[in-house]
């Protein structure tokens, strides 16, 4: 069986777990070997063993953190290099898709971002995109190269698997430009407790229909009572009510979990175009002709204020 090449996320060796949703995703393609990057991946070894990881190439250079993408990218090329897979694939985040573009372009070769889904084909790999508001799914090769796919968290289950995990030491030789662009500062955003929001099964969004950016308290406790993450629409984040790096669309980001839960978000295209995706769409809105319904799979017409804190109640009230 051919290989197939797994970029790791990790975080100081504990494995994030779209990687491993990229291994099972692997498998289904050929044998998966493992490269993991960067301070504490030989720690990711025993995880990534024990989800079908045949081999895991492994680097802990000091580069990966001091520089940006471009220490990476030169290991990635050389993990290529030695071990020659049909596909490399890697989760879709801003990081991985540049990333996954300068390395398409060194294996001169191409790459497809975004994918819900990797399957076999007879000519290679083939990505599944959604589109439009999944009014459309594209099924798209990489005809020349090996193929570099970015595919979105949340698009295939975790599933154990026992493969022999050989690790082998990657020793990484960076090229001129590796060290070009220096890292200056880095801080941590504090902790609220949730599910990071591109990786969560659940997310619940607030938009403009709240009225004021204290009103998100009720998303955020819905949020707690589901163990989900919290999104806004870019009209909610413009006027001061969450936090950018909250903001689901276009201009924000991309998420794709089990259930998207919209209230008060009207459901514009930059809206849709970052969470249509979304296996299971819930919306709550006053207006019975608001775009979102289109989308949704189950629509709520009513005020967010009284529906929504009726909703966390009776979750609550159920999970007692
Ligand atoms: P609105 O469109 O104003 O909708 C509010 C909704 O709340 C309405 O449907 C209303 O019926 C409902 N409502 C009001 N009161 C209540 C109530 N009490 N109970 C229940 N429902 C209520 N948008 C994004 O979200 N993400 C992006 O990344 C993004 N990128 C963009 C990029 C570009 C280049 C451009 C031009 C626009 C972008 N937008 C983005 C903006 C987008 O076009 C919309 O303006 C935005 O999504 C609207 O946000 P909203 O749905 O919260 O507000």
């Amino acid at each position: 069986m051919a290989d197939v090449l797994v970029v790791v996320d990790h975080v100081e060796g504990s494995v994030r777990k779209p990687t491993l949703e990229l291994l099972t995703v692997a498998r289904r393609l050929g044998t998966p070997v493992a490269v993991a990057l960067g301070a504490g991946a030989a720690q990711t070894v025993e995880v990534l063993a024990g989800h079908g990881a045949s081999r895991i190439l492994v680097s802990e250079a000091g580069e990966y953190a001091d520089f940006l993408v471009v220490p990476k990218v030169d290991a990635l090329h050389q993990a290529v290099k030695r071990v020659d897979p049909v596909a490399v694939l890697t989760v879709s985040s801003g990081e991985n898709k540049e990333i996954a573009a300068r390395l398409a372009l060194r294996l001169e070769s191409g790459v497809i971002t975004d994918a819900v889904d990797v399957e076999a084909g007879d000519e290679g790999p083939v990505a599944v995109q959604s589109a439009f508001a999944a009014s459309y799914t594209t099924r798209s090769r990489v005809n020349r190269g090996i193929p570099v796919i970015t595919v979105k968290p949340n698009s295939a289950p975790v599933e154990p698997a026992a493969a022999a995990g050989a690790v082998e030491e990657l020793a990484v030789e960076f090229s001129p430009a590796a060290r070009g662009t220096r890292v200056v500062s880095r801080s941590a955003r504090e902790s609220t407790g949730r599910p990071e929001l591109t990786e969560a099964a659940i997310v619940v969004s607030g938009g403009r229909g709240l009225g004021s950016g204290e009103n998100f308290a009720l998303i955020e406790a819905l949020a707690d009572a589901l163990g989900a993450a919290v999104g806004a629409s870019r009209a909610a984040v413009d006027a001061g009510w969450y936090p950018h790096a909250h903001q689901v669309g276009q201009t924000g980001k991309s998420v794709s979990p089990q259930l998207y839960i919209a209230s008060g978000i009207s459901g514009a295209i930059q809206h849709r175009a970052g969470m249509q995706t979304s296996k299971t769409i819930v919306a709550i809105n006053k207006d019975a002709e608001a775009p979102i319904f289109d989308l949704a799979d189950y629509g709520i017409v009513g005020d967010l204020h009284t529906v929504v804190p009726q909703l966390t109640e009776e979750i609550n009230k159920r999970k007692a």
